[in-house]
């Protein structure tokens, strides 16, 4: 109802309220703008995400993983899972997606869903080009998801053989992958930009843990020392990483002793002294290239911690812990120079060598082929006695331009373990 003009009486309440009804005509209209406002960008986001999608080739993929994904039910690995005592453990870490393929649009390829297994989602085409998904399902010791730390890695990994070496065995850990996936991160530490934490990876883990062993009641007595190596190997060459690079020659006795003449070997008292080698020798490895050409994606790096008693030769236990070359030299292909073929063809014999070496290690009174290369040359005392045990960390990247390299790391580590399994039908 509108109240009658021209009352003089009622002028001042009409103004007042005419004041009230035109603020909330206003203050409506406002809202609706604002509203229509809120539309038209949402509107306008919607349409640009569509716009994105349809420019990225492999929306469709990832819309199919989503609905995959969807349908799984997720029980990831957690702290407090049992840790399984094996003589050979082979588990897989799954890195985050990085900014570099984040920006490329990749599709994370890779599903954990429980605690040891793995899905990757393989996109592939039909002859008539539709879009179809080939999800091929593995099965480890472990699984790591792009959430898990390195402490958690380490827990399942590398700690529990620890004691191995206290008990006269030999321990070794691997990490296995392409470049990139995140080998360095896992074993050296995690990186923050160029700097990396050598506390919060398994090579300053182990020291960690092999100092407190060292002064457990058990051992206290033992009177044992420790002292640490760490050294890089080239195709055939070997230099030692804490003497600035100096080659190093590999010989062998009539008892088929294998001796890295003249390698470093650093007395140390406490963690912070382990901690700096590995500084040192990290530093060492990665000066002088550019991470476009990289050497240490061509070289395995083996950094050693050994156990002897006060005074003695005698090795008593040894942690190898190897960041292994890149895998992924095997695909360089006729396009690549002579030099890199001759080097991807050497990283692929000591590759497959190992495989065999490890397998053998499984194996009661099996022939050890670790003349195969010079990797397993230097590490023949690891495969050797019934007490050595032996872990295989593979990294793989999520993302799909990765897919191939990514299931070629994962059927390695599973030739790996499945013969552990066939052990285990036949017992
Ligand atoms: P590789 O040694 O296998 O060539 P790196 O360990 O150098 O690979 O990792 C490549 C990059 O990915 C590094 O920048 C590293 O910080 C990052 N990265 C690797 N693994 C992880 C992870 N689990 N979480 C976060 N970043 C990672
Ligand atoms: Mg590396």
């Amino acid at each position: 109802k509108s109240p009658k003009k021209g009352t003089r009486s009622k002028r001042e309440s009409i103004y007042d309220y005419k004041s009230e009804a035109a603020k909330k005509v206003e203050m409506i209209a406002k809202s609706r703008d604002e509203r229509r406002q809120r539309q038209a960008d949402e509107k306008a986001l919607k349409e640009q995400l569509v716009q994105l999608e349809h420019n990225n080739p492999y929306w469709e993929f990832a819309q199919m993983i989503n609905e995959y994904r969807a349908s799984l039910e997720f029980k990831p690995l957690r702290e407090t899972d049992p840790v399984i005592e094996n003589q050979i453990t082979v588990c897989v870490r799954k890195r985050p997606l990085n900014d570099k393929e984040i920006r490329r649009r990749e599709v994370d390829v890779v599903s954990v869903p429980t605690r040891n297994q793995l899905v990757v989602h393989e996109p592939k085409h039909k002859v008539d080009l539709t879009k179809y998904l080939e999800n091929q399902h593995f099965r480890f010791d472990y699984v790591f998801d792009d959430s898990c730390t390195n402490d958690l890695v380490y827990k399942f990994t590398a700690k529990p053989l620890v004691k191995t070496i206290f008990e006269g065995g030999m321990a070794t850990c691997f990490a296995y992958g392409q470049t990139g996936s995140g080998k360095t991160h896992t074993m050296g530490g995690e990186f923050k930009g160029k700097q990396q934490n050598f506390k919060s990876g398994i090579y300053g883990l182990v020291a960690q843990d092999v100092f407190k062993l060292l002064s457990h009641p058990k051992y206290a007595k033992m009177n044992y020392a420790i002292s640490a190596s760490f050294f890089e190997i080239y195709g055939k060459l070997v230099f030692d990483l804490l003497a600035k690079k100096q080659r190093l020659r590999v010989l062998e006795d009539g008892k088929q002793q294998v001796q890295v003449v003249g390698l470093t070997e650093r007395a140390v008292t406490k963690v912070e002294h382990v901690l700096e080698l590995i500084q040192k020798g990290s530093l060492e490895r990665t000066s002088g290239q550019t991470s476009a050409n990289s050497n240490s994606s061509r070289s395995h790096a083996v950094f050693q911690i050994i156990l002897r008693k006060n005074g003695s030769k005698h090795i008593d236990g040894k942690f190898s812990l190897i960041d292994l070359a890149g895998n992924e030299r095997g695909a360089d292909n006729n396009k690549s120079n002579r030099q890199t073929r001759i080097e991807g063809a050497d990283i692929n014999k000591s590759l497959l060598a190992l495989k065999e070496c490890i397998r053998a290690l499984g194996r009661k009174g099996a022939h050890l082929p670790f003349r195969g290369s010079k990797l397993t040359q230097v590490l023949r005392d690891s495969f050797i006695g019934e007490k050595s045990r032996t872990c295989m960390i593979a990294l793989i990247s999520p993302g799909n331009f990765s897919v191939d390299h990514s299931l070629n790391t994962l059927r390695y580590a599973d030739r790996v373990k499945e013969l552990i399994a066939n052990d285990n039908l036949e017992v």
